[in-house]
């Protein structure tokens, strides 16, 4: 084969041109990524060794500085690539971190930006912040493939070749800037391994000069790294750096964890797990499985054996990181095999049990901290309320929500709500929206407001399909205060009905000409028991799915089919009375058709809807609004 030019996927170019020109601070994490990736090179060569003697090896990573030709060298014996993975790992193919990196650098000037690389899942281009050219010799483990050359200046194009290489594994030259030259000096290198690598299990390995008993000196290899797994440790022996040093590790994280959860389970299955509740989403924390960074690590014994065991933990504590090491899972079995192993769904029980009693207690000591975690992640953890039956109560306590009474952005629990609520109030209400904003002036809230009782505020996207699994809390039926009759308490129930059934004798004939007029739209025109100052407002039924629903479908171009609402009136509105008397004049009046439309529209635009004719109902309105200002003018003279 002759030497192949292929150029980068546009986003790449961009990327290579950020690290290459824009990328300033920290730039030592390209060491970091670099190693680390050597690091999973040799973890996936270990565990296809464990049935493939051939794979096999002394593992070890070198790092060579040659001052001479102005070269670093990282090595491993990994697993190596074949051609086609060099072309789609780190060629062609632009994998979704590459623009969810370069968005994250446009929208601002992120200091740490560097820091992050590895979480994007481009960590390999991390090498051009320092090199004006790479070179990457590689040959897949096992016993056919041929080695492959790949090449780039980190401009547009990259060149790959054969290569005579005949040991498994990976070799990156990277020829340094000059301004990146201190990465020649073995205490530059030795500084920084200790700094990120310290954990890497490999022995990482640089030539030192070492003085003989004799005087004289010579090169060996000296192992930087202590190897130590950190989770095998007990915690008493640890110092918070470790932690945080392990952290940045395994999340590719500069920042520090809010949370160490560091423990080991006996009896019916034992594992040591050291697990991190990180202070920050991750930018694919919503994204399909496959396409999220795999931050939580199986090892069996110490020996690393799948970042992917999807049953590990559920995915509602998907923001987890850190590694789970089990002493009795077997070790010679495929990972699709070990994945349906039911040890490590009883590990997941485990897991489960102790990171729910964790957040409760941080929930409980630490109200600053466990709000920060769950301003990042508490979107997530509510889908455990609606997948995780055997927990579902104990995630209950940990959600927060913003109420009605609360001021923007403080957040209760349905406990707090519960304790505040007065003696005669009998169901927990609630209402779904987009924003506060929008749900603080709904008419559907008017009652409540006016009897003093709170309004839980679902403003997640997701709280509409939570709430479905949420029939009661402590004894008490969660009510949407636009679905449904509104059950108040005994008096003002009694109260409302007397007004309502008066309004339903004395409006009885303009009741059935608007549910008439509006049978297309409504399946239903009543007198509303929850509203005080508005003249209308729409409500679901008990079991239809709300508006804002409707609207969350819609958003996502999902079909769902359009159900009907009901149109409640105000009994007390003068606006019923004025409809009242016209109706009585003449009852086939054309403005009379012409109102009740509009009394529709008027329901949809208070709960944030689009009205179906805007123009229409503007020339309405404006028609409308010379009535009224003549009127006025006549009073004026
Ligand atoms: P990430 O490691 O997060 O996937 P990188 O950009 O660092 O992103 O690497 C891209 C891919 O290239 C890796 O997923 C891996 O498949 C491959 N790769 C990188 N370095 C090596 C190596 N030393 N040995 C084998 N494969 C490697």
């Amino acid at each position: 084969m002759t030497v192949k030019t292929e150029k980068f996927k546009t986003e790449v170019q961009h990327l290579l041109d950020l690290m290459v020109h824009s990328l300033y601070s920290n730039k030592d994490i390209f060491l970091r990524e670099l190693i680390a990736n050597a690091s999973d090179a040799i973890d996936k060569a270990r565990f296809e060794a464990l049935t493939n003697q051939s794979v096999s090896a002394d593992w070890e990573i070198k790092i060579t500085p040659d001052k001479d030709k102005g070269t670093l060298q990282i090595s491993d014996n990994g697993i190596g690539m074949t051609m086609d993975e060099v072309i789609n790992n780190i060629g062609t193919i632009a994998k979704s971190g590459t623009k969810a990196f370069l968005a994250a650098h446009q929208e601002k000037e992120m200091k740490n930006l560097p820091d992050l690389i590895g979480q994007f899942g481009v960590g390999f281009y991390s090498a051009f912040m320092v090199a004006d050219k790479v070179e990457l010799v590689t040959r897949k483990a096992g016993p056919s493939s041929p080695a492959v050359r790949w090449e780039s200046k980190g401009q547009e194009d990259y060149t790959l070749d054969k290569s005579s290489a005949t040991e498994q594994g990976t070799t990156i030259t990277l020829h340094l800037k000059a301004d990146a030259k201190s990465y020649l000096e073995t205490w530059k290198i030795k500084e920084i391994v200790k700094k990120y690598s310290d954990f890497i299990e490999y022995p990482i390995k640089t030539p030192a000069e070492k003085k003989k008993s004799d005087g004289s000196e010579s090169t060996e290899l000296e192992i930087l790294n202590s190897q130590k797994a950190i989770w095998l440790r007990s915690p008493e022996e640890l110092k918070e750096e470790d932690y945080k040093n392990f952290y940045s590790h395994i999340s590719h994280f500069g920042g520090e964890p809010l949370l160490n959860i560091h423990f080991s389970a006996e009896g019916t299955s034992e594992f040591k797990a050291l697990l991190f509740l990180p202070s920050q989403a991750p930018f694919d924390l919503f994204m399909m499985p496959d396409q999220r960074k795999k931050t939580l690590h199986l090892y069996i014994r110490r020996v690393f054996i799948s970042d992917e065991c999807s049953n590990l933990i559920p995915e509602y504590l998907r923001f987890l990181k850190g590694v789970v090491d089990s002493s009795d899972l077997p070790l010679n079995v495929s990972r699709e095999i070990l994945q349906e192993n039911a040890q490590i769904l009883k590990i997941q029980k485990n897991i489960v049990r102790k990171v729910l009693a964790e957040l409760k207690k941080l929930q409980e000591n630490d109200k600053d901290k466990y709000l920060t975690f769950y301003k990042e992640f508490g979107k997530v953890l509510k889908e455990g309320v609606a997948t995780d039956h055997a927990n579902k109560d104990k995630i209950l306590e940990l959600l927060m929500f913003e109420t009605m009474k609360n001021t923007d952005g403080k957040l209760i629990t349905l406990k707090e709500y519960l304790d505040a609520m007065p003696p005669l109030q009998k169901d927990i209400y609630y209402v779904t929206g987009e924003s506060r904003a929008m749900l603080e002036n709904s008419p559907h809230l008017e009652f409540l407001k006016s009897k003093g009782y709170d309004v839980i505020f679902m403003i997640d996207p997701i709280d509409e399909w939570v709430v479905q699994s949420i029939p009661e809390y402590s004894g008490k039926k969660l009510k949407s205060v636009g679905k449904g009759d509104i059950e108040l308490d005994d008096e003002s129930k009694k109260e409302a009905e007397e007004k309502t059934e008066k309004a339903d004798k004395e409006h009885k004939n303009l009741i059935e000409f608007l549910k008439k007029e509006l049978t297309e739209k409504v399946k239903n025109v009543r007198f509303s028991k929850r509203l005080t100052e508005s003249a209308c407002c729409l409500v679901s039924d008990e079991f239809d799915p709300s508006a804002h629903m409707e609207r969350i479908f819609k958003a996502m171009k999902q079909q769902m089919p359009q159900t009907k609402r009901i149109l409640e009136l105000n009994p007390e509105h003068p606006l019923i009375n004025a409809f009242q008397k016209l109706y009585d004049k003449n009852p086939a009046n054309p403005k009379l058709s012409e109102f009740a439309d509009m009394l529709y529209d008027q329901a949809l635009l208070t709960e944030g809807n689009a009205i179906p004719d805007p123009l229409n109902f503007s020339k309405k309105l404006a028609s409308l609004m010379v009535t009224g200002i003549e009127k006025e003018v006549e009073v004026v003279k």
